[in-house]
């Protein structure tokens, strides 16, 4: 009984010895792995697990717009190509244009891409990536319009513009909170200033080239107002995400992936 005991206490002490070396021989296989990922979602790490979430504001053609039932555009299909580098599922969340920056903040969204201009201001809260586009701020008049170009624009103009942009920031810069009319979307912008509410509206040129297509009695003004670069913002985190986001985008790029897309959308003249 004593010997039996003896023994039992023997093998226990051999397979605690045993368990410990295998889990020690597993963690150093896990080591290898990890410096060696399978894929590369694997070793990022997402807001939803092998999801990249993208926030972005629908209604700004044709960077993204919604067609049928899918928001579609420059952006959904440069970050549909970026997501299939990383290994990850692409899902793309419609909200607010003023909504993104807070979202990607607080950790709701991994990027915000919405033909967003790198400023100084937003680079102290968000990080950029590479710039992958440029934008330009442009003036929208109706035909008719006694504005020729931006010297005859002062405090006293209706400016409509959308909420939060850089061409609504310039233009309270310039002219004053009271001479800017904030609206949720460009379009919405575009509609006042067809009816006669606002003088004229300052937006990018390719949503405003497509406002302008599809609302008859507007044109765009010659002169340019403000050049700017689009990114994609980041949570000041996330800086892994930022540079697996990077390095693919300068592959997009190299390749002529993000040319062949941003043909398709803005055709040339
Ligand atoms: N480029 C402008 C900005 O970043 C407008 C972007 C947008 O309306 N989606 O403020």
């Amino acid at each position: 009984m004593k010997n039996s005991k003896k023994l039992i206490a023997v093998l226990a002490v051999i397979a605690i010895i045993a368990a410990v070396f295998a889990a020690c021989t597993a963690s150093n296989n896990g080591d290898e792995d990890t410096t060696a990922p399978t894929s590369e979602a694997a070793a990022l790490s997402t807001v939803t697990e092998g999801k990249l979430t993208m926030a972005t504001n629908a209604a700004f053609p044709p960077y993204e717009f919604i067609e049928g039932d899918k928001i579609v555009g420059i952006d959904a299909e440069v970050a549909q190509a970026i997501a299939d580098k990383l290994g990850l599922e692409l899902e793309i969340v419609d909200t607010e244009f003023d909504s993104i920056i807070p979202g990607v903040q607080s950790g709701k969204f991994d990027m915000g891409m919405a033909g967003m201009t790198v400023t100084d201001e937003r680079l102290q809260t968000v990080n950029f990536s590479d710039t992958y586009a440029k934008g330009v701020q442009v003036i929208i008049v109706k035909e008719d319009s006694t504005i020729a170009s931006v010297d005859d624009i002062n405090e006293n103009t209706k400016i409509g513009c959308q909420v939060a942009t850089t061409g609504s920031i310039y233009a309270q810069d310039d002219y004053g909170t009271d001479a800017v009319q904030e609206f949720s979307k460009g379009a919405d912008a575009v509609q006042a200033l067809v009816a006669g509410k606002v003088d004229c509206v300052i937006i990018d040129n390719e949503p405003a080239k497509a406002f302008v297509a599809e609302n008859e009695g507007l044109k765009i003004l010659e002169t340019t107002y403000v050049e700017e670069d689009y990114a994609i913002c980041f949570n000041k985190e996330s800086t892994e995400l930022q540079e697996k986001v990077n390095a693919a985008l300068k592959e997009l790029i190299a390749d002529g992936t993000v040319e062949k897309i941003v043909n398709k959308y803005i055709p040339a003249e």
